[in-house]
């Protein structure tokens, strides 16, 4: 599943290559990717005749500010959903679900095998939270200035759930999935299983900086592989290679050479090492 790093190296990618580029048509493959407007005809009718001004992030929302008619795109990848900026004429993936057709042959394509991933289109003059109502409980950004110790902290405090399954839950911290929380923990020497009750403060800062240094080193890596992410230009990016505990049951761990192990928590791998983390 995209997290964090990958959207928001789709978000750059999207960036470099799609803004101020008239919409000049569409296609929609399959109805219910469009959650907003009801019909998949206004979408179309709306989104044509303006261009991408510029693309925002919120958590693992991508949300595209339209221009000259002000609005908004919201687009969420879900599990295996791809947004790529492609030639017109390349061969329909059997995936695709949605196609948005620029100047110059130039197209958007969205590519979502398990087909959760889900799109709106937000007038300006409501407020977007109200059409895409994930936003709402959304926790703050791990780039924010709102997330600071404090902010964990308190989002932490008495709650008598394992740390990684607090992790994982998106009204905590925005866009961390489960390769990154498992990242996070191990470089802060914490074991996914222990209660948020028995964290110290001083772990709680430790997690805090390694939650925002796992996901800038993977976004400066161009976002993690695995099997189904792919950027705007279809190449995958490499944090796997690098991970220290991540889906890497058995192997040594890097630091201390013991077997990394993996238990389940809230229904999801969780891998850590014994040694290093307490
Ligand atoms: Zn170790």
């Amino acid at each position: 599943m995209p997290e964090l790093p990958e959207v928001e190296t789709v978000r750059r990618g999207l960036n470099s290559l799609t803004l101020n580029q008239a919409i000049i048509g569409g296609e929609v493959l399959l109805e219910r990717t469009i959650a907003q407007p009801a019909s998949t005809r206004e979408f179309l009718q709306k989104i044509k005749g303006n261009a991408i001004a510029l693309w925002h992030r919120r958590g693992k929302y991508l949300i595209a500010q339209l221009s000259p008619s002000p609005g908004w795109w919201g687009v969420h990848l879900r599990m295996t959903g791809q947004l790529l900026w492609l030639h017109q004429d390349e061969p329909l993936h059997k995936h695709t679900r949605v196609r948005l057709f620029f100047q110059g042959h130039r197209e958007l394509r969205f590519v979502d095998q398990r087909t959760f991933g889900q799109m709106w289109l937000v007038n300006p003059q409501v407020q977007i939270e109200s059409v895409i109502t994930g936003l709402a409980k959304l926790a703050a950004d791990p780039f924010s200035d709102e997330f600071t110790v404090e902010y964990l902290a308190n989002k932490l405090h008495n709650r008598r759930r394992p740390i990684k399954n607090a992790l994982l839950d998106q009204s905590v911290v925005a866009g961390l999935g489960n390769i990154y929380a498992d990242e996070a923990l191990f470089l802060s020497k914490i074991r996914p299983d222990t209660q948020c009750i028995h964290l110290q403060r001083s772990q709680i800062a430790d997690l805090h900086q390694a939650i925002i240094k796992v996901l800038a080193s993977s976004i400066e890596a161009g976002g993690t592989t695995f099997s189904n992410f792919l950027n705007v230009k279809g190449v995958n990016g490499n944090y796997g290679g690098v991970a220290w505990v991540y889906n890497r049951t058995g192997e040594p761990c890097k630091v201390c050479s013991q077997p990394i192990q993996r238990i389940k928590l809230g229904g999801r791998s969780s891998h850590f090492c014994q040694q290093c983390q307490t």
